[in-house]
Formats: structure tokens, sequence, C-alpha cells
């Protein structure tokens, strides 16, 4: 199994490490025709305006493409990078989840921060940097994860969504569900340990 991290911007690093301590080989994506060779792939955090700058026109064609064919896990502006509408302001996405993410909006107070959130009803550390929030679900989005009324991890069929940094706290979980979600090849609510709180929390926002 080889999973992709999108090496062109951000904090891939730091997600390289975790997948291959939890035992998947990992190849930095830097050219579009990476995408072919992998069977997963990370769109790490970073700034999602310079992801798109970078890519340009056709290497976004490209990943547009490969999200709409392979599993694919974003966090912070991966996140962003996956929704289906951006604002604050408005910018492409990549429309692998139907929803609706505002950049940048925890405002000042809590630019960054640390939070515990929970998942499958088990608190979990969240390292919140410059964070969107998802202010839309649509209705085949399944909520992972919460924060305070927050949704912060979602998931639509084989793709997943983190509005925080997982890969810079040390429990695995997340990263763990992804895996299993690329060699189950599918997105079966199985792979996930959380599928009650997708059930619970269908839609908590507008
Ligand atoms: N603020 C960034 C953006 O809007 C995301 C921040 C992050 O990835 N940590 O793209």
């Amino acid at each position: 199994m080889k999973i992709g991290v999108l090496a062109i911007q951000g904090d891939f690093d730091a997600h390289r490490k975790r997948l291959e301590e939890l035992g998947a080989e990992v190849v930095e994506v830097r050219k579009p025709e990476q995408l072919d060779k992998i069977d997963g792939l990370v769109i790490p955090g970073g700034e999602s305006g310079a992801f798109l700058k970078i890519l340009g026109g056709a290497g976004f064609a490209k990943l547009k493409e490969f999200v709409r064919v392979k599993p694919t896990f974003g966090t912070c502006a991966g996140a962003i990078l996956l929704a289906k509408e951006v604002t604050n302001p408005p910018q492409p996405g990549l429309n692998a989840l139907d929803i609706t993410v505002r950049r940048n909006a925890y405002g000042r107070q809590r630019d960054s921060s640390i939070r515990t959130g929970l998942m499958d009803g088990k608190p979990v550390e969240m390292v919140f940097i410059r964070a969107p929030k998802i202010e839309r679900l649509g209705p085949g989005v399944e909520v992972v994860a919460t924060e305070g009324n927050d949704p912060v991890v979602v998931r639509q069929g084989k793709t997943m969504a983190a509005t925080f940094h997982p890969e810079l706290s040390d429990d695995t979980s997340i990263h763990r569900a992804f895996l299993e979600l690329v060699s189950n090849g599918h997105g079966s609510r199985a792979s996930l340990p959380s599928s009650k709180a997708g059930r619970k929390k269908k839609s908590p926002s507008k």
C-alpha cells in the first residue's frame, strides 16, 4: 500500500513520519504523474491559496481527478482544498467533500490553539492553526469528530478531512482510520472508529 503525501507546500513531513510509524510506504508527491502510482493521498496543512498557485490549472485538474477516484485525507489547508465550497475569501475547491468551509474562521484570539475534541466518545487532542470551520455539511457527509459544536473531522465515501493537525499530536487513530480506508479500497463504514459520531451528528451546523 503506497500512500502519497502532497509535498509541494506545508507540513508534509510530519504526515510522512506518522504514516511510516504506522507501517505505510510513503511517497512525497511533487509531480502530477506520481499520483498514478499511489493508493491514497494525504494533503497536509499549509496555505490553501499557495497550494492552488503551485498546483496551477493542470495540477489542480489532475488532483481533482485523483480525489474523485482514490482515498484522500486532507488536514486544515488540505481540508479546504477538498471542499466543494470555500469562503473568506472564496476560492476553487476539489469538490470531493460536499461541505462549505470558511478559512481562518477562529479569528485572532483563537488563531492557533490546542483543544480537546471528541472522537467516538473519546477525548482527542486537537491542534488548530489558523484553522477553517466547516459551516455546511451535505447530506452524504458523516461527522467523525467534533470540537464544541463544530464538526472537525468529516468523511464522505473515501474522502476524509480534519480541520486541525492530527499529525502534530501523539494519538494515531485518525491516520489509522485513513489507512484502513485505503486498504479497504472503498468507504465502508466499518473502516472508521467513529461511525457512531457520524450517526448522532448529521448536520450540526447550517
Ligand atoms: N489558514 C490556512 C488556509 O486558509 C490553513 C492553515 C493550516 O493549514 N494550518 O489555507
